[in-house]
């Protein structure tokens, strides 16, 4: 028995009353940006809310409202906003070497990668880029040269950035997502390389056995599978089906490719492979490990990744040019800012602090969730709470959600209009996002957010 969206009164009288700065810079924005936007992702209609401040699980808007950040950057901001140990880190690197940026090897790089190496023992080499978009891309780039097939596989429903590859799926309309065993490749872009849809098998998530059918007939030209352990941060993959997917892939020579962005340091310190007990051929990581500063890695088996040794053709004088035409075995990997000092050193801080408190943040995850969910349920509304380690989102739907099509059956209208209400009420995630939980949220702010739903309850309209 769910409470239908009727028996809310309107969020959106209020949520323009309190917003008119957001409304007014969005709107100049809109001039500069297209949507006034630097990202889609951050565009909700009527229009966005443009925040100027952070201070640890608090955000502050242009209009002065303040509110609990259930958002986190998108996750990324595992100690919170600001947090001392990030700021100190970085100051400090900033201050023994100004902003340098060497465009040399330096210590910080190594020290980083063995820390790394610490919690994700499948990372035997590591390469960093500057986002998760881009430690993807290399991934899959990664996998075709290594095997010098022609293909990737991956799930629908699962994100892994903007690109050409994996920009297939992630969200398609019912009507044209095709058969649930044998999905098609729906493409999420305008702009796409025509045809390239070829190129990207797309697999339905826990389903072990249609899984191993499509693995089956592409096997001669997949290169990899890539996936989201925990699809979005907060649909687990079922251990059965993680084990079988290892099996079947090793079988048929395929790489396994985990995208931990958002697991990683969050489904549990050593990652979701961490809780599944099963080692990825290759691991990308983002988000938490930059501390909130732009970053990302992929790192894996020693073999694969040593692709991108630029000593690995014949020739000793390691250059493009000098060694001519064994550039084609080399992978090509550069980046100006890669292993930027100040990220690494951000990085390291954040490791560091969640190693002290990610059993606290994991036990306030938990106790959210019940309270969450007590209550709705006291409300007579079936509520789920699924996620993994620090993430979870809020479902309102009776059935069990497995994967993207069970997703689809869900409430969201229900769902979103309860997130701006929250919004009116001081608790922010975007609407229809996870939510995201930091070292810095407490009692305080779970006293605050389930008084925002009974305020929000009290006023609600209907039988
Ligand atoms: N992979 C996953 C699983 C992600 O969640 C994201 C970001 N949401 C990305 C890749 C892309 O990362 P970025 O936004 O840093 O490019």
């Amino acid at each position: 028995a769910r409470v239908a969206i009727h028996h809310f009164y309107c969020p959106l009288p209020l949520y323009l009353e309190r917003t008119k700065e957001s409304y007014r810079v969005h709107a100049a924005a809109q001039e500069q940006m297209p949507g006034g936007v630097t990202a889609n992702i951050k565009h909700f209609a009527p229009y966005p809310i443009v925040m100027k401040g952070g201070d640890g699980a608090r955000l502050t808007d242009v209009d002065g409202n303040t509110y609990i950040d259930y958002l986190m950057g998108y996750g990324s901001l595992a100690l919170g906003h600001g947090h001392l140990a990030v700021t100190q880190a970085v100051n400090s690197q900033m201050q023994k070497d100004g902003t340098c940026l060497f465009g040399t090897p330096h210590r910080l790089e190594t020290e980083y990668a063995k820390k790394i190496k610490c919690f994700f023992p499948s990372i035997e080499r590591l390469r960093y880029t500057n986002s998760g978009t881009e430690a993807t891309l290399l991934a899959i780039r990664f996998a075709l040269a290594y095997t010098r097939k022609t293909k990737v596989a991956k799930f629908e429903g699962h994100y892994h950035g903007g690109f050409n590859e994996v920009l297939y799926s992630i969200n398609p309309d019912e009507i044209k997502a095709g058969d649930a065993e044998e999905p098609l490749a729906v493409p999420e872009s305008a702009g796409l390389v025509p045809g390239g849809e070829k190129n990207t098998i797309i697999l339905p998530f826990n389903n072990s056995h249609a899984c191993e059918t499509l693995l089956r007939k592409h096997q001669n030209d997949l290169a990899a599978v890539i996936i989201e352990p925990v699809q979005g941060g907060f649909i687990p993959a079922e251990q059965a089906f993680m084990t079988h997917l290892r099996e079947v892939t090793r079988e048929l020579g395929i790489l396994l490719i985990f995208d931990e962005v958002k697991t990683g340091f969050r489904s549990a310190l050593g990652g979701a492979q961490s809780v599944y007990r099963v080692r990825p051929d290759l691991t990308t990581l983002g988000k938490v490990i930059g501390g909130g500063l732009p970053f990302g890695l992929v790192g894996g088996k020693k073999e694969i990744m040593d692709v991108s040794s630029p000593r690995s053709g014949s020739d000793v004088f390691d250059t493009l040019q000098s060694r001519g035409s064994s550039a084609e075995d080399t992978l090509f990997h550069s980046g100006t800012y890669n292993g930027h000092p100040m990220i690494l050193a951000a990085g390291l801080a954040v490791i560091e602090e969640l190693e002290k408190s990610y059993t606290k943040t994991l036990n306030f995850t938990c106790e959210l969730k019940n309270e969450l969910a007590s209550f709705f349920e006291g409300r007579g509304i079936t509520v789920q709470t699924p996620g993994m380690g620090t993430i979870f989102n809020l479902v309102f739907a009776d059935g069990q959600i497995r994967n993207y099509r069970d997703l689809k059956k869900a409430d969201l209208s229900f769902r979103k209009d309860l997130d701006f209400h929250l919004i009116n009420e001081g608790i922010y995630t975007k609407p229809l996002n996870r939510y995201s939980i930091a070292t810095v949220h407490g009692e305080q702010e779970l006293r605050k957010s389930i008084d925002a739903l009974h305020n929000i309850f009290a006023h609600r309209t209907g039988r």
